[in-house]
């Protein structure tokens, strides 16, 4: 990336250096609280208000893949020169990170002009890009913080337009401007943090089993472990809660070591004698690029003497387009040890067909969003569909989730879908109760069989 660019000089007569590059990032980032620093003095000095934003790209890293890091850089570019010309021109602009930017508005009059611009900014963001005589579409995410009304010194408003961001990215809105329940929000979260060490350590998360039919066959050939935490506070915490929880804290090799045991052990329990059926452990984003990932199933498989061909690991489309050459390189390693690899929430992320055929993974799991609504939404089906005949193009078997009906059952079942799960068939449930359902059920086994005589394909 180069360390200067075509764009125009300081928009401030004492202001910020229009430059952008990774090289000067440091310096840019200096400008700013050097900056803070003047412009609070002044504001405090004349009782004015002052708003510092945030802004991210959005998946710029995607782009730097996708049209190479030439494209990225005029990217930058545009969207520099598009943020200035929405900025009045007492404001500072500056590049603070490989896709991060920050502005100073100064002399405000009211904290709501704050929405105005920030709204302002992420429209001419929005606008579509040409590129290299390609039209992208680029967009961003802010999070805005006013002094004196959200914070009284440089590192609080700092922290607080921070805070802003990482809520309107948790919570995927365009922007969000600090108040009083984003902070609510990041104190719940740190307090999670201590208290997921302590459920680990003392073992009170535990994992619910989803039943997985072969629909072709009508029978229970499989199920998904899904981890559930039950806090004494604050009850059930939703596991994509928790997830990011751990992953921010630095937990989720314990928590994921932690669920490929006890997956491994109560399902083979589940299972006595049985090799056929398998059970899905799902895989954090973080993990798919952690060396330690390869060794530590390797580890749970050796402790549980279990045998690959039960094991099917899910990994998310999005957890896998972050680094592809990272991800094709650990996939092919746990492939190699015999396991079986699943594309989870597929059709949600920006998986292309040219690195979908190169990955050795054998399921796609259609994502619910599409199959819950299917028996109503033509287009729904459609898009059911065509990742059918996608994914037995190449000879990829598909998992449904997200059956909440009989009518979706059986749509599914004629368009030639392999596998399913969903509240119709069985909402997650504990290991002790997985007997007594597959015993009762008409999909799963008679009393005093073997529970597994069915197998997945
Ligand atoms: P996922 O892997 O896509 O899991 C499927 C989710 O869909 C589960 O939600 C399941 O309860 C829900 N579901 C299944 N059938 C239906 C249905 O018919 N209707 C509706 N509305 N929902 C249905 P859950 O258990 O809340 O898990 C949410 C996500 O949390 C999972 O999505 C997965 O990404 C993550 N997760 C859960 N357990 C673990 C874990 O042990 N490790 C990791 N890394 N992620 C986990
Ligand atoms: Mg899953
Ligand atoms: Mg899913």
């Amino acid at each position: 990336m180069p360390a200067t660019t075509t764009c125009e000089p300081p928009l401030h007569a004492t202001g910020a250096v229009p430059v952008i590059g990774l090289a000067i990032n440091k310096t840019q980032r200096r400008e700013l609280l050097d900056h803070l620093d003047r412009e609070l003095a002044t504001a405090r000095h004349h009782g004015e208000r002052l708003a510092l934003l945030v802004v991210n790209l959005c998946r710029f890293r995607q782009i730097n893949i996708a049209f190479g890091h030439d494209a990225g850089d005029r990217v930058l570019e545009q969207v520099y020169v598009r943020m200035r010309d929405a900025l009045r021109k007492d404001d500072l602009l500056f590049h603070v990170g490989n896709d991060e930017f920050a502005v100073l508005l100064t002399r405000l009059r009211t904290p709501q002009v704050t929405k105005l611009a920030v709204e302002k900014i992420l429209n001419s963001i929005g606008a579509n890009m040409d590129i290299d005589s390609q039209t992208l579409a680029v967009t961003a995410v802010a999070g805005a913080a006013v002094f004196p009304d959200h914070a009284g010194n440089r590192n609080d408003l700092l922290k607080a337009a921070d805070s802003a961001l990482h809520f309107a990215r948790d919570q995927q809105l365009d922007y969000s401007i600090y108040d009083a329940s984003t902070r609510s929000e990041d104190t719940r979260l740190a307090s999670l943090k201590g208290n997921l060490r302590t459920a680990l350590d003392n073992g009170d998360l535990m994992l619910h089993y989803q039943p997985q039919l072969n629909l072709q066959r009508g029978v229970l050939c499989g199920s998904e472990a899904l981890a559930r935490w039950h806090h004494a506070e604050m009850g059930w915490i939703r596991p994509d809660i928790f997830i990011a929880v751990a992953e921010k804290a630095g937990l989720i090799d314990s928590l994921t070591y932690w669920s490929l045991n006890v997956a491994l052990r109560e399902w083979s329990q589940f299972c006595s004698s049985c090799e056929a059926t398998s059970v899905a452990i799902n895989l954090s984003a973080k993990l798919l690029h952690s060396p330690e990932l390869v060794p530590m199933v390797e580890r749970a498989m050796n402790i549980w003497n279990a045998d690959p061909a039960s094991i099917v690991l899910e990994v998310t489309e999005s957890a896998m387009m972050a680094d592809p050459a990272t991800a094709l390189h650990t996939l092919r390693a746990l492939h190699e040890m015999g396991i079986t690899l699943s594309i989870d929430d597929f059709g949600t992320g920006y998986s292309s067909l040219a690195y979908l055929k190169k990955l050795p993974v054998a399921e796609l799991k259609i994502d619910k969003s599409f199959v819950m609504h299917m028996a109503e939404n033509r287009q729904d089906r459609k898009i059911v569909q065509s990742v059918i005949d996608l994914a037995h193009t190449l000879e990829m078997q598909v998992v449904a989730e997200g059956i909440e009906d009989e009518r979706i059952l059986n749509m599914l079942v004629a368009m030639g879908c392999d596998y399913g799960q969903g509240f119709y068939i069985a909402r997650p449930m504990p290991a002790g109760e997985l007997r007594p359902w597959a015993e009762a059920s008409v999909w799963g086994v008679p009393a005093g069989a073997d529970a597994c005589e069915v197998a997945k394909s």
